[in-house]
């Protein structure tokens, strides 16, 4: 049964858990169905590096995704979501059409909201969590389309406001890296009053937002313009400064920063080390990515190009695969193809991500793994050579291992191979401190404060967890800046 318009009508016209909840019945907010995102047509978007897949929501389909919310005396979804968002709350203001209010509830926790509600995997994270799923096994409310309503509406206002700020305690501290997980730190940090620096080795400010995930997914300009608020709010942003080379934590400490939160994500790709993955058109997703997307390799015009293929094999099944191979198919490949070792249901890239490259052509070879690389006289790579796998038992991720079929292997063509098996955490910071402690994986050690070994130097994201997610890193973030505020208090 489809939600009378004349309750959502009338319902508009209320406040923030007044009487409108009891007119709409929970059994008539449960049958209402959950909104599906308006798309770009997969035909008309594969023409394009920067046009955006997802269109977002119409205010009229927010609203009425809203009052599928039931708004639980428990709500569970708060749980799921890592930098603890008050997510009935948010949502009913959007079911009383005060997108505005709605949006300042998002940044009461969140410091990149029109971010988080495009890239999140809410389907492991709040929507997991949500009543629908977790008790009814139906589909959950749309939290993170929702989220991304109010961010972006806010955004389109013109209205953003930028959150409170203590008055400054002339306390000077650092981030190093320009990530979300330093972002969300320096948000808590300038909103607690202190002077807050954020130091960047590239030329851009956002980590993976800007040079790992493409504009079909993440616009730049929606992370431009959170990053407008933080400056709003005092965080200076300093770009092409290397800590570790440009100047040492030493050098800045001398320079009067008292504490720093290290943010320096994981950038060192893996390789698989097989026979012949140094012959020119094998390269990793994080130099094809960076090339597309900062360097804007698909502009031809452009002074810094990146290779292009015909018939294109990509290594991997998390989001950085889905990333690399749909952007191959934008730049004109004929065959885009994922070749991963495990099957559909193992792959770690969003939900989302995989139907889109599904609906846009991309070739899903699963069971199969490279193990060599063939190339013709000037050393281009144009062949592979593949073994067959199946699943055996399950691994300490508690996905199935894939275990080599005997005698399966059969080759194929290919001219462009980008490999997206995994990254490593930039060695600088760990090994130009001296004294502080790191695992055998080069992640640095921190205690449920993410403080490290080192007092004044706290840590998070993807440095301290190896490859994770944009959300994690935030919550880290935000974690580390209230450990930081204790102990400087405490100083
Ligand atoms: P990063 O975002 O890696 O930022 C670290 C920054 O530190 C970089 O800008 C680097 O240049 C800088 N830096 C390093 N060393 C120094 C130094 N010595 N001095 C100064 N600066 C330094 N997660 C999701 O949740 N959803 C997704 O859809 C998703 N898609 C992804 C797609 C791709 C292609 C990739 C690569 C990752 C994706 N992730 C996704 C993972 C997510 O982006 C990361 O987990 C997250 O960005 C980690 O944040 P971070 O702040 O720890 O580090
Ligand atoms: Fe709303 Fe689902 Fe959260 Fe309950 S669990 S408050 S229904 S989003």
């Amino acid at each position: 049964m489809a939600i009378s318009t004349d309750i959502l009508k009338e319902e508009r016209k209320a406040t923030w858990r007044d009487d409108l909840r009891k007119k709409l019945k929970n059994k008539d907010r449960m049958n209402i169905s959950r909104v599906k995102m308006p798309e770009e047509e997969p035909e008309k978007r594969t023409r394009f590096q920067d046009m955006e897949v997802n269109k977002g929501l119409t205010c009229e389909q927010a609203v009425k995704e809203a009052s599928r919310c039931l708004d639980c005396a428990n709500p569970t979804c708060i749980e799921g979501c890592p930098v603890s968002i008050n997510i009935p709350k948010f949502i009913k203001y959007i079911e009383n059409e005060d997108f505005l209010e709605a949006a300042s509830v998002l940044k009461e926790t969140n410091a990149l909201p029109a971010v988080c509600g495009r890239v999140c995997p809410q389907e492991k994270q709040c929507e997991l969590k949500c009543f629908y799923k977790d008790k009814l096994e139906k589909d959950p409310v749309a939290i993170g389309y929702l989220e991304r309503f109010a961010a972006d509406y806010e955004q389109d206002s013109g209205k953003m406001r930028v959150p409170e700020i203590a008055p400054s305690n002339g306390t000077k501290v650092a981030a190093i890296g320009s990530g979300p997980a330093s972002l969300s730190w320096a948000g808590d940090m300038a909103k607690l009053g202190y002077d807050v620096t954020v130091f960047e080795a590239l030329h851009e400010i956002g980590g993976v937002l800007k040079y790992g995930i493409p504009e079909f997914r993440l616009p730049n300009k929606v992370v431009d313009k959170e990053l407008e608020i933080l400056e709003k709010m005092g965080v200076r942003f300093v770009t092409n400064f290397i800590v570790g080379r440009t100047a040492t934590i030493e050098d800045l400490q001398a320079e009067g920063f008292q504490a720093f939160f290290v943010g320096s994500g994981a950038g060192l790709p893996r390789f698989m080390n097989v026979p012949g993955e140094n012959y020119n058109g094998i390269l990793s997703s994080n130099e094809y990515l960076t090339r597309v997307n900062l360097m804007r390799a698909y502009d031809k015009s452009n002074d810094t190009p990146v290779l292009q293929g015909k018939n294109v094999a990509v290594i991997g099944g998390g989001n950085t695969a889905m990333d690399s191979v749909r952007t191959a198919k934008r730049l004109g490949a004929e065959r885009a193809m994922i070749i991963y070792r495990r099957s559909m249901e193992e792959m770690p890239a969003r939900v989302e991500e995989v139907k889109h490259a599904l609906e846009e052509g991309i070739e899903f070879i699963n069971l199969a793994n490279p193990i060599e690389y063939y190339a013709d006289e000037h050393g281009r790579v144009n062949r592979m050579r593949v073994q067959r796998m199946e699943l055996g038992e399950p691994d300490s991720s508690g996905r199935r291992s894939p275990v080599v079929i005997e005698g399966s292997e059969f080759e194929m063509d290919v001219d462009l191979v980008i490999v997206a098996i995994g990254v490593s955490p930039n060695p600088l910071i760990p090994s130009s401190v001296h004294d502080l402690k790191v695992s055998r994986w080069g992640t640095i050690d921190v205690n449920n404060q993410m403080q490290s070994s080192k007092p004044e130097l706290f840590a998070g994201g993807d440095i301290v967890r190896g490859g994770a997610t944009v959300i994690l890193a935030m919550g880290d973030g935000r974690q580390a800046a209230n450990s930081m505020h204790q102990y400087l208090q405490n100083k």
